[in-house]
């Protein structure tokens, strides 16, 4: 059975709340509660651990650990207070419309390829993306073979904690997981997802997903 880790343990300082977003409330909720409530509802799941800020109160009946300097060090944390459980479900707590369909396509497409070592959601980009430096653009990317990343991530547990098991500068280069199997040489396979399951920064983004909320509930 699959362990589900809830990452919220960052500070928010670009949402600029004063406090952490997992806190800020979206809908009536936490933002960190709509993953617990659909990440409760995939029969796959076992266990959600939730990774915090120290001294935040846990989602009722959810296990949490006090989450890391940087995001993979509280992916790290989680697992290790985990149990035993494969594969682990990765998914940051700024991403609540997740959708249990979509949690339970990515940990289907692990379980049904056993080539690969993880499957990750994602989108194909729709906006061209370009290399700047100093305010010059150096390239413009092939927007074909490009696509934005989400979470879901899911991961054998051998191929995350080999990957895990790296310094702490390598770590904190990490903006998602997957990165680290990649470099080990890892294979990841992606399932497409939908721009529905966007990612929480700023207040724009607070008000599109409290949008979709209203939209869903009509
Ligand atoms: O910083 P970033 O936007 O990549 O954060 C993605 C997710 O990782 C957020 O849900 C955040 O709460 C979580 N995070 C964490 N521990 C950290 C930093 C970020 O759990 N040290």
């Amino acid at each position: 059975m699959a362990i589900a880790l809830i990452l919220a343990a960052g500070s928010g300082e670009r949402f600029g709340a004063g406090r952490p977003k997992a806190l800020v409330e979206l809908a009536g909720r936490p933002l960190m509660q709509w993953s617990v409530d659909v990440l409760r509802e995939v029969a796959e799941i076992e266990r959600i651990v939730i990774a915090l800020p120290p001294g935040t109160p846990a989602p009722v009946g959810v296990m949490s650990v006090d989450g890391g300097a940087v995001r993979s060090e509280s992916v790290r944390l989680a697992l290790a207070a985990a149990g035993p459980g494969d594969p682990i479900l990765v998914h940051d707590a700024a991403r609540p419309l997740l959708t249990a369909g979509l949690a339970r396509a990515t940990i289907q497409a692990l379980i049904q390829d056993e080539s690969i070592d993880a499957a990750i959601a994602a989108i194909p980009m729709t906006d061209t993306v370009k290399r700047v430096k100093d305010g010059l653009v150096s390239e413009t990317l092939d927007r074909s073979e490009l696509w934005a990343v989400q979470t879901p991530q899911v991961f054998r547990r051998a191929a995350l904690e080999r990957a895990l098991g790296v310094s702490d500068e390598v770590l904190a280069q990490a903006t998602d997981d997957a990165w680290l199997i990649e470099r080990a040489g890892g294979r990841v396979g992606v399932v497409q997802a939908s721009a529905e399951n966007l990612k929480v920064t700023t207040r724009l983004d607070l008000r599109l997903a409290e949008m979709l909320i209203a939209a869903r509930a009509a």
